[in-house]
């Protein structure tokens, strides 16, 4: 790390004149600084250090913020203080509902017989408990071919049983495990139990396919630990038994965005930039996603400090409720659908603090050209690559669907999977120098967007949009998502997020027809918003 960041130094000069050479990257009469404000914008965020220091604050003033938690309410008054305290006067929260709250409850398992021995457990997220402690013969399903149960499984009703959910061709294995969860709760099972692919004896957590009420138990049991069932298994039966104390409370509740704009010349036109504040709760979300909440945070400051105006607005949004649904950005993407079409572009940072590629994009290949052009001033920070490699598991994914040009950043991938959702996602996991970096990226790459002259990237349209999920492998996913908790079905609530104080302008369907700025898909009744998948 230590030498690239010497060759970055070097190499920026070079660059600086290569831009020039390339009339077309965003050096615009009009703008005729940009190169400049490219260095001032990189050397301010490599050397301020203000990404790293709101990110210990974060994590060791508010800890795990599991959304709809107080501690998520704390963070986002804690970025919301921050931001105005800047400069930023109209930074806001936009709030949406929630269907419900879940509290992890102490966890505990161990195997009854052929021997008796603890288990290293940790429950899934917004799954119930196990309503006191439950004894269960042990049943182990391997890993199955697809997401539909056997019937030879054996008898299923009241046990505890083993299955380890993987990627297929066409979803990720995410997608299977809610679906497994669904078959075996309708087989009768006490339990479904997952082994965790961390080292150490660590579990993980997740709500993907379970928010907002999972269909049984769902328990994590440590790698090494779900060896020794089976194990044990392949010798003879094996009782188990597990006291699991989740809550749930389906009392009305909402959580919120944060939003902060630095206007632009064409204040209509807007170019975003995210990350999510909720974090999972057995550690800090240090990586996932404190980072990127402090670099985009940090961005921010590093562009109004210099006092840059760009040709549009360049949004600064923070969700919450990604780790549930996508819950923060779709209520986003559904208050805002009136400003959809002037949405240039959204980038994401949602992948740890390591060190930064370029970005994903999605299998756009209509952007490549442009996107090549106007990044190219990452060049000299080793971040000007351009993926289509797309995924339905970041706050990018809403904007996608909306057919807006959206991009997630691509990292390296270091350890961020072994911190991942774990005990171990603790601030001293980032590294400060690779924070301000990525910092400096999305800054960057904010800027040159914003100051653009040509537009970034046009909207596609409702059926292109429907295509592109089905090239990328994204549609099991995208089922999942949208079909886990309805922001937008009916109920007590009208749709969107409630800027406080501004009532949403349109109705659901109203909604729907404007994002999909097709008129043909909905034909009243109750709303889906679901694309013809
Ligand atoms: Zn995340």
């Amino acid at each position: 790390m230590y030498r690239k960041l010497i060759q970055i130094g070097l190499v920026y000069i070079t660059v600086g004149t290569s831009l020039a050479q390339n009339p077309a990257t965003s050096l615009s009469p009009q703008f005729p600084q940009d190169s400049d404000n490219i260095t001032r914008i990189v050397g301010a965020a490599m050397t301020r250090g203000g990404a790293a220091t709101f990110l210990e604050t974060l994590t060791d003033s508010v800890g795990g913020r599991v959304t709809g938690s107080p501690e998520c309410r704390a963070a986002a008054e804690l970025i919301l203080a921050t931001l105005k305290r800047s400069g930023f006067e109209t930074t806001h929260f936009e709030e949406y509902p929630m269907e419900a709250r879940w509290q992890r409850g102490p966890a505990t398992g161990q195997v009854l017989s052929p021997v008796t021995r603890p288990l290293f457990v940790g429950s899934y997220a917004w799954v119930p408990g196990t309503a006191g402690l439950i004894e269960a013969p042990l049943v182990d399903l391997g890993s199955p071919a697809s997401k539909e149960i056997a019937a030879d499984s054996g008898n299923l009703k009241g046990a505890a049983v083993l299955v380890d959910p993987h990627d297929t061709a066409d979803s990720p294995a995410f997608v299977m495990r809610g679906a497994l969860a669904n078959e075996l709760a309708a087989a009768g099972a006490a339990a479904m139990l997952i082994p965790s692919d961390k080292p150490n004896r660590m579990v993980y957590t997740s709500a993907f396919g379970f928010y907002p009420r999972g269909p049984l138990p769902v328990i994590s049991v440590a790698k090494e630990d779900a060896l020794f069932l089976r194990r044990l298994l392949a010798k003879g039966p094996v009782r188990v038994a597990f006291d699991i104390q989740n809550s749930f409370d389906t009392s009305p509740a909402k959580d919120r965005n944060v939003i902060a704009d630095l206007p632009g010349a064409n204040p209509d036109e807007i170019v975003l930039i995210g990350a999510h504040f909720d974090s999972w709760d057995p550690a800090q979300g240090a990586n996932d996603d404190g980072s990127g909440v402090a670099a985009v945070l940090e961005a921010a400051r590093v562009l109004k400090s210099l006092g840059l105006k760009p040709r549009r607005t360049i949004r600064f949004a923070f969700f919450s409720g990604e780790e549930e649904a996508l819950l923060g950005s779709r209520a986003y993407v559904l208050a805002h659908q009136s400003e959809l079409d002037q949405l240039r572009a959204v980038l994401i940072m949602d992948s740890g603090a390591q060190a930064p590629r370029g970005f994903h994009f999605q299998g756009r290949t209509d952007l490549k050209n442009t996107m090549g052009d106007l990044l190219s001033p990452l060049a000299p920070l080793g971040a000007n690559g351009f993926s289509l490699a797309g995924s339905f598991d970041q706050d990018h994914a809403p904007f996608l669907v909306a057919g807006v040009p959206a991009a997630t950043l691509w990292v390296d991938p270091g350890e961020y999977d072994v911190h991942h959702h774990s005990i171990t996602d603790t601030y001293d996991k980032v590294d400060p120098r690779m924070l301000a970096l990525d910092t400096a990226v999305m800054a960057t790459a904010a800027y040159t967007l914003a100051n653009a002259e040509q537009t970034p990237g046009r909207r596609l349209s409702q059926a292109e949009v429907t295509d592109l999920l089905k090239k990328a492998g994204l549609e099991s996913t995208y089922r999942m998502v949208y079909r886990s908790g309805t922001l937008e079905k009916g109920g007590p609530y009208t749709p969107g997020c409630r800027r406080t104080g501004i009532t949403p302008a349109v109705t659901p369907s109203q909604a729907w027809i404007a994002i999909a700025g097709e008129k043909n898909h909905f034909t009243g009744g109750t709303l889906r918003d679901d694309l013809p998948i």
